[in-house]
């Protein structure tokens, strides 16, 4: 299984470089290490499994945080309404249209690769659509499709598309962030720990 150990930090040359596309068909070396990939988000997100290996709760992963420098990556959420589960694991992903509107993640971004509290805001599409190969962890079937994100798992999406275009959030920060709203996470309704990480996880 992934662990921290596996995740590269910033400074290392293979985050802030161009991952390579994946060619078809897709190996199964390929395909497993993407299924790893949501491996490791979901033992993150589950609270016994993050403590003893001692994880960072993630909601999405490119392979170059492993570095591996190619186009993929994992994303494993749920919509700021708690709603909708959005589990993908993509190769090859394009943005081929975006919204106008602007939004961003309240609290800033977090990311696996940072170990520093990072100051600032990153100002992201509110909605995306997205062309993309989808791999199917069950059956290990790829097929090609179109996704329409909005809100948090669009910054989620983008935020992992910039890892495979060698952009760190570091990069996008700014002090502050005029004329645009922000996502606005479901009140929740009593205290609980996985609502209360959600909001900080990482990607
Ligand atoms: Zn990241």
């Amino acid at each position: 299984m992934l662990t921290m150990k596996d995740i590269i930090r910033e400074g290392h040359p293979t985050l802030t470089k161009k991952a390579d596309p994946i060619t078809f068909p897709v190996d199964d070396s390929i395909k497993d290490t993407l299924i790893n990939m949501r491996a490791f988000l979901i033992n993150s997100q589950d609270e016994k499994t993050r403590e003893a290996y001692e994880l960072r709760e993630g909601v999405g992963l490119a392979a170059p945080q492993i570095n591996q420098s190619l186009r993929m990556l994992a994303i494993h959420t749920e919509d700021e309404k708690f709603e909708t589960h959005h589990d993908y694991l993509m190769i090859n992903p394009k943005i081929i249209a975006h919204s106008v509107e602007e939004t961003y993640m309240p609290g800033g971004e977090g990311c696996l690769s940072v170990d520093r509290e990072v100051e600032g805001l990153v100002p992201r599409y509110k909605k995306v659509t997205v062309k993309t190969h989808l791999l199917d962890p069950n059956t290990k079937d790829v097929y090609e499709t179109t996704l329409k994100l909005r809100n948090f798992p669009a910054i989620v999406f983008q935020h992992e598309l910039d890892h495979i275009n060698g952009i760190m959030f570091t990069s996008r920060v700014k002090p502050t962030l005029e004329g645009i709203k922000p996502i606005v996470f479901k009140p929740l309704e009593e205290p609980s720990n996985d609502n209360e990480n959600k909001k900080e996880a990482s990607s």
